[in-house]
């Protein structure tokens, strides 16, 4: 009984490495070391994305964090959705809204899904916490947990890279190199 667990979890583990989640679908992927310094508890997968042309620069389009929480004080951060504008031909494509744990369950049996915060209407460009440029590197990493795990010796038919706890998105700005985080919440 417990081997048939373990196995399912190794199976879940293997099938998780190696599949991004499908809200990456628009992009081409590219596999990358993880940033988030989490990997020593939990599974994470980073993966950096480029448009479809092949282009990897662009502008994250999105909504600030502390337009929806008033106490939020930090740098500059979003919310979902998330956009990526192609430098090079201009394609916005989707980053992520409602994916992952919380929206996929939502999807399946119903509830109110994420409960972060979801931005509407005008989106803007995220800008480099240190210099203001607006171009970046993008990275997107997704944070596993034991739940994940569950709901796959559960439900193996569903694919258990799109069940992540959290998300988060960095991105190296071109023209100063440093690394921001562009947002991070639950999936
Ligand atoms: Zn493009
Ligand atoms: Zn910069």
């Amino acid at each position: 009984m417990n081997n048939d667990w373990d196995d399912l979890e190794e199976q879940a583990r293997e099938r998780i490495i190696n599949n991004s989640p499908k809200c990456l679908n628009p992009f081409r992927i590219t596999r990358v070391d993880d940033p988030t310094g989490r990997s020593d508890i939990d599974l994470v997968t980073t993966w950096g994305i480029a448009c479809k042309c092949d282009n990897n620069i662009g502008q994250v389009l999105g909504y600030s964090l502390k337009d929806f929480n008033k106490s939020y004080n930090g740098p500059l951060q979003f919310v979902r959705p998330l956009h990526f504008e192609c430098g090079k031909c201009g394609l916005v494509s989707l980053i992520i809204d409602e994916h992952g744990f919380n929206s996929e369950v939502a999807q399946i049996e119903g509830g109110i899904g994420s409960a972060t915060y979801r931005g509407t209407g005008e989106t803007s460009p995220f800008h480099c916490h240190m210099c203001e440029a607006t171009s970046f590197e993008v990275m997107t990493s997704f944070i596993y947990s034991d739940g994940a795990f569950d709901l796959f010796v559960e439900a193996p038919e569903l694919p258990p890279e799109n069940f992540f706890d959290l998300f988060e998105a960095r991105g190296k700005c071109i023209q100063c190199g440093k690394v921001n985080v562009i947002a991070s919440f639950e999936g």
